[in-house]
């Protein structure tokens, strides 16, 4: 609060991003306003490298983006549905790692057990997994995240509201801002992380992380026709969503550790490693079709991908919902002054 009032007196940062906008349209910020701000920062640091009074050498010791982070990971934690799995955000790396371990054991087990270690690598894709068991776990995997993501988000839109009303053209706005990933871009200047030279490195991967993943969820959809045009586009997107989180890992190992909130990097690390293992495996899906490696790395990665979306509620993964919820309704409340 006492950084953003020194900020809302200076406006040097106006233009970088949504935030500073957004700090306009209030002279008083209240808590609900600077959750809201939190989830509207992209984390690109251009405002961090433009100020002057930045920790440690002025008096002020901003910091904008670390506190923003900061901010960010309490309104996760603060709205995250149940409250009981409010641990897997106090201990991400343990919660993240042991899902993993015990959903790649049950997969093993089940393999070995069901059909025997030494025929499995032999049998049809189809017999390993049937497609009704396939499509009627996709079906409740997705239920599950979606059920947990809408709750977290009515929860988070709550606090955020202060009753004022979302527009129809704030909505497709927000959802444009975010699908094209506008606020990385610091207003045109690109991110300055991890280095200044790398404009544009940081919304590259992230956008590749985003459209690999979409576009190995739909291939994957038409299962177990996985085979030529499915298989080109499940390996596409299995190979962005790899070279995405490689990229993702090595800015956050990069980057100036200073201007970045300690509790968010915590919580990003563990789940970008799961994405990058499960875009690994997914690579190796349609490459290893027809070979003996097959169906003992297909079920691995399923495996992986059911921890993906089992943790997504209460993961780094909470993020994408939060931030469209604060892009939209930064839209709506942008055009609603406007017309005034
Ligand atoms: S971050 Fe620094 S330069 Fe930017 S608006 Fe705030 S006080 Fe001004
Ligand atoms: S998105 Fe960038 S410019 Fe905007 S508040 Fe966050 S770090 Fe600063």
């Amino acid at each position: 609060m006492r950084q953003l009032s020194i900020c809302n007196a200076c406006r040097y940062c106006e233009g970088y991003c949504a935030v500073w906008d957004a700090i306009e349209f209030k002279s008083i910020l209240n808590e609900g306003d600077i959750y809201h701000l939190s989830n509207l920062c992209h984390d690109c640091r251009d405002c961090y490298y433009a100020c002057p009074y930045n920790e440690p050498e002025h008096d002020f010791k901003l910091n904008i983006p670390k506190v923003l982070g900061q901010v960010r990971v309490e309104t996760y934690k603060d709205n995250l549905k149940p409250r009981f799995f409010g641990f897997a955000l106090e201990k991400p790396i343990l919660v993240t790692a042991t899902s993993t371990i015990i959903a790649v054991a049950i997969s093993i087990a089940y393999a070995a057990f069901s059909f025997g270690v030494d025929s499995f690598s032999s049998l049809p894709m189809t017999t390993v997994i049937p497609v009704t068991l396939f499509k009627s776990a996709t079906i409740l995997v997705y239920l599950y995240t979606i059920t947990l993501w809408s709750w977290e988000g009515i929860a988070y839109w709550s606090k955020i509201n202060q009753k004022e009303h979302l527009s129809v053209s704030g909505l497709g706005k927000g959802i444009r801002d975010a699908i094209f990933h506008k606020n990385f871009l610091g207003g045109g200047e690109g991110c300055k992380v991890p280095n200044h030279n790398s404009r544009y490195m940081r919304v590259t991967m992230h956008s590749l992380v985003f459209f690999g993943f979409i576009t190995a969820l739909v291939s994957i959809s038409f299962y177990p026709d996985i085979t030529g045009y499915f298989a080109i586009a499940y390996l596409i997107g299995s190979i962005a969503v790899t070279l995405g989180t490689a990229g993702m890992i090595y800015i956050h190992l990069k980057e100036s550790k200073g201007s970045r909130s300690d509790v968010q990097s915590s919580i990003d690390y563990p789940f970008t490693i799961l994405l990058f293992f499960a875009g690994i495996t997914g690579i190796i899906v349609p490459v290893s079709f027809g070979t003996t490696l097959f169906n003992w790395n297909f079920i691995i990665h399923d495996a992986l991908i059911i921890v993906v979306f089992l943790l997504a509620p209460f993961s780094k993964f909470i993020h994408p919902v939060f931030r469209v919820i604060s892009l939209i309704k930064y839209n709506s409340d942008s055009l609603r002054l406007s017309q005034k």
